[in-house]
């Protein structure tokens, strides 16, 4: 089932996109168009919808946050309609070039994800005839995400940097330490607004992202003392009390998982020991 609308807030108008191969969808895509940028281009999935719906609008330029499936789906066809200009970070372009196969799950709910070669580079800032956006990398979620800032309206399009305070599951490349230190920099900036990809938080964004990090840090705190007493993953998981998305796990082959956070934490946990001995 394909669901879609779209709502404005101040002069950023979002546009919605859900879509699941068996019934309701449960988790929903945002692009963003403000002064005629257009930020992501949603999931394959919804491909239709998003050239009937995007394609009237007046976009002159497209920036991709990261290169996962749901903010790159539509990138070769949107551009082809406007001919505009299409921009990322240095490191999404470079990924975009060849990028890393996704499960059968992504597949299903999220749809292919091809390469793209024409993706320009952009560090720093961009800018629209009304707006000025810093562009902020906030590895971790993955490497290569950056969130655009528009410091004077107080607007953070913070890609998947937030998505929901308490996370149940990762992809095998997340980087636990990444987002902790990307979310500790993000809320040294003064905002308001937050334009998540996946939930959109239109009041109080700076408290939201705040839950994040103290539930990250928490999580990452209690795997080290664990893992200091010598403990694998698996205990550390059992330990913890997490539940594992079982439906999930397996769809993905293992791509995505509550084990995948613990796996993250372990991970970081020791190559920052290495890096500090
Ligand atoms: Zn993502």
């Amino acid at each position: 089932m394909l669901i879609h609308d779209h709502f404005q807030h101040d002069d950023v108008r979002a546009f919605r996109f859900g879509y699941h191969p068996l019934g309701k969808p449960t988790m929903f895509v945002h692009c963003f168009l403000v002064d005629g940028l257009l930020v992501d281009t949603g999931q394959s999935q919804a491909r239709q919808a998003i050239l009937d719906t995007l394609g009237q609008q007046p976009v002159e330029q497209i920036f991709i946050t990261h290169h996962h499936e749901d903010h790159t789906g539509n990138l070769g066809p949107l551009r082809a309609h406007f001919g505009c200009p299409t921009y990322s970070s240095t490191r999404c372009a470079e990924m975009m070039q060849d990028p890393p196969g996704i499960s059968l799950a992504q597949k299903l709910v999220w749809g292919e994800r091809p390469p793209d070669r024409d993706l320009t580079p952009i560090e720093g800032g961009l800018e629209t005839s009304k707006h000025r956006f810093e562009l902020i990398p906030i590895p971790g979620h993955a490497e290569d995400m950056v969130a655009l800032y528009e410091r004077d309206r107080g607007w953070l399009f913070s890609a998947d940097l937030y998505v929901h305070h308490r996370i149940k599951y990762f992809m095998a490349s997340e980087s636990m330490l990444g987002q902790i230190h990307s979310l500790r920099k993000v809320l040294a900036l003064d905002f308001e607004v937050l334009f998540c990809a996946h939930n959109p938080q239109l009041t109080g964004g700076k408290d939201k992202l705040q839950k994040k990090l103290t539930f990250f840090e928490d999580f990452y705190g209690q795997v080290g003392q664990l893992h200091e007493r010598g403990y694998g993953p698996k205990t550390i998981f059992r330990q913890m009390e997490l539940d594992e998305k079982w439906f999930t796990r397996i769809l993905s082959g293992g791509h995505l998982s509550g084990m995948n956070m613990v796996r993250a934490s372990v991970r970081d946990l020791t190559s920052t020991n290495t890096t500090s001995a």
